[in-house]
């Protein structure tokens, strides 16, 4: 695996507890890898160090820099290392690595995921050169306040037509919080519920699913899927 030394070039802290960070490359001066793999963080420990994975949230053809989207963990060892980081600062990291990867199929790309899952979606969305490509982004959080990223999505939404996506709030009771033109991007409960109105409106075998997120989540909604009668061979996932 190859080693990049980087240097922290822009740090995006939002509003609740995920930031995204933006690595420049020193050397190599590139980074090549399939959109849905991850870099590793060699991060000091009480005996040496430690491994801690984190996918790409960028777009493989931006190919001098990457980012990522990083949640904290509150005691997280990981998670306290990476908040010292500060604009200007050199770090390394090895990689990339992981097979989590959107296949090259005409079937529509169903994305399901919670939390910081979103960045290798993202990276997925971020890299897509098909304009025909039919995707529909289903991404939970618990409430309208742990929010990010919405401007871009709208973006991206406003120019590419087959792109479709819905935030999923777990815990608020209603969408009270969220600007009255921005509903339609919204729904109340969890992802599972929010795409079984496309799973059932569409002819199976059509969708094609890709899940990222906390182990817990990851399974319950593979499972989810399965009693729901999608074939296992159309659900690649990458648990966290
Ligand atoms: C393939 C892969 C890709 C990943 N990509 C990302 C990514 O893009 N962004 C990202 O933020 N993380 C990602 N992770 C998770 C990441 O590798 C770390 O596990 C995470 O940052 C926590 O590490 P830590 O050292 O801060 O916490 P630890 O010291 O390992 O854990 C501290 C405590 O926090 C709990 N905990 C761990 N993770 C979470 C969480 N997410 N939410 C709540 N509690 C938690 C642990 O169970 C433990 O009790 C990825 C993991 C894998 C396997």
């Amino acid at each position: 695996m190859q080693t990049y030394r980087t240097t922290l070039t822009k740090k995006t802290v939002f509003p609740h507890d995920v930031d995204l960070f933006h690595f420049s490359l020193n050397s190599p001066e590139t980074i090549i890898f399939t959109p849905g793999q991850y870099i590793i963080l060699k991060v000091p420990a009480e005996k040496g160090f430690v491994n801690r994975l984190y996918s790409i949230a960028s777009a493989s053809t931006q190919a001098d820099s990457f980012e990522l989207l990083i949640k904290r963990v509150p005691g997280g060892l990981a998670s306290n290392y990476i908040n010292t980081f500060v604009v200007g600062q050199k770090v390394e990291f090895c990689g990339p690595a992981g097979q989590f990867s959107l296949k090259n199929t005409p079937l529509t790309k169903v994305f399901l995921t919670t939390g910081t899952g979103i960045a290798p979606i993202r990276s997925f969305i971020l890299s897509n050169k098909d304009p025909a490509q039919s995707y529909h982004l289903f991404w939970g959080m618990s409430f309208a306040a742990d929010l990010y990223l919405l401007d871009e999505l709208k973006e991206f939404a406003k120019n590419a037509p087959h792109f479709k996506f819905t935030v999923c709030l777990s815990k608020e009771p209603s969408l009270e919080k969220i600007d009255e033109a921005d509903r339609v991007f919204f729904s109340l409960g969890h992802v599972n519920e929010a795409a079984l109105g496309l799973i059932n409106s569409l002819p199976q075998n059509s969708l094609e699913f890709y899940i990222c997120g906390r182990r817990e989540v990851v399974e319950s909604l593979r499972e989810y899927l399965y009693t729901h009668g999608i074939d296992r061979s159309l659900v690649y996932f990458e648990r966290y």
